[in-house]
């Protein structure tokens, strides 16, 4: 991609697992967005939900920018999407986590959005850290102080989500809004990647494979080799040039997509 802000380098992959009779992820890599989404209500409903959600991201592709307003009309288009689809059980839903990329002022930033427990990573400067946060029952026991991160993974209602598009849920998504440097890479994954591998292993990947693609396929290759129990599926992104990266990057006035009850709590890891 060139003559936008920045220019990028990306790929995707996605897998059944080894467990689950479908595959409910659906998921986007078109610049200048690139979401995951995990779909939930069984019998087809939930690929529905993920791919309503996601065709209603994507249609943001092909622009040269997407802003914090962009992003939330679309947002609303997906639980438009969401709502109407028809389902003898349980009404389905959806996560949504991803980037979208953001020209400000001429600067490069990352627009991250999240809704649910799939989960947002960005590798910056040698470093993995998880922007997203859950919206999990598992991440509301972590900062209440009840539950400490390393029980997360075997709780009982480590699959509870709090928050999700459609499902009965009214709820809105967290944005971040993160200035871009040359170098940084961007992982949205849906859980099946997550719940199979640890912190840790997916750094290495992100740091050992210089292609995003290889990145791609190398993590859903580990998840499924640690067992693949649910759908898995994995969107890379590089910021291969930044216009103005030299310059200090600051917000420009207006905008308020930095939201201070959802500022990503750094899950700092170590670097492969
Ligand atoms: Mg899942």
């Amino acid at each position: 991609m060139s003559g936008a802000v920045m220019q990028l380098a990306w790929g995707a992959a996605t897998d059944r697992g080894r467990k689950r009779r479908e595959n409910e992820d659906s998921y986007v890599a078109r610049p200048p967005v690139f979401f995951v989404a995990d779909g939930m209500g069984g019998h087809e409903a939930g690929a529905h939900a993920s791919a309503a959600a996601i065709s209603a991201i994507g249609a943001l592709a092909g622009r040269p920018s997407v802003s914090l307003q962009d992003l939330e009309v679309a947002f609303a288009a997906a639980v438009d999407g969401v709502r109407a689809i028809r389902s003898e059980r349980a009404a389905p839903g959806t996560t949504i986590t991803g980037v979208a990329v953001s020209e400000q002022g001429g600067g490069g930033y990352w627009l991250v959005m999240n809704i649910g427990d799939s989960r947002t990573y960005l590798r910056s400067s040698g470093r993995t850290t998880q922007v997203s946060v859950d919206h999990s029952a598992v991440q509301a026991l972590i900062d209440s102080g009840a539950i400490g991160p390393e029980e997360a993974a075997t709780h009982p209602e480590r699959s509870v989500i709090t928050r999700a598009v459609g499902a009965g849920s009214e709820a809105q998504p967290d944005f971040w809004m993160l200035p871009a440097l040359r170098g940084d890479r961007l992982l949205a994954c849906s859980d099946g990647l997550t719940k199979e591998l640890d912190a840790e292993r997916i750094d290495r990947a992100l740091a050992e494979e210089r292609d995003p693609q290889a990145a791609a396929d190398r993590l859903v290759a580990e998840a499924l080799a640690h067992g693949g129990r649910d759908n898995i599926t994995v969107v890379v992104v590089d910021a291969v040039g930044v216009a103005a990266d030299d310059d200090d990057p600051t917000l420009p006035t207006g905008i308020h997509a930095v939201d201070d009850d959802t500022r990503p709590r750094s899950e700092l890891l170590e670097g492969a």
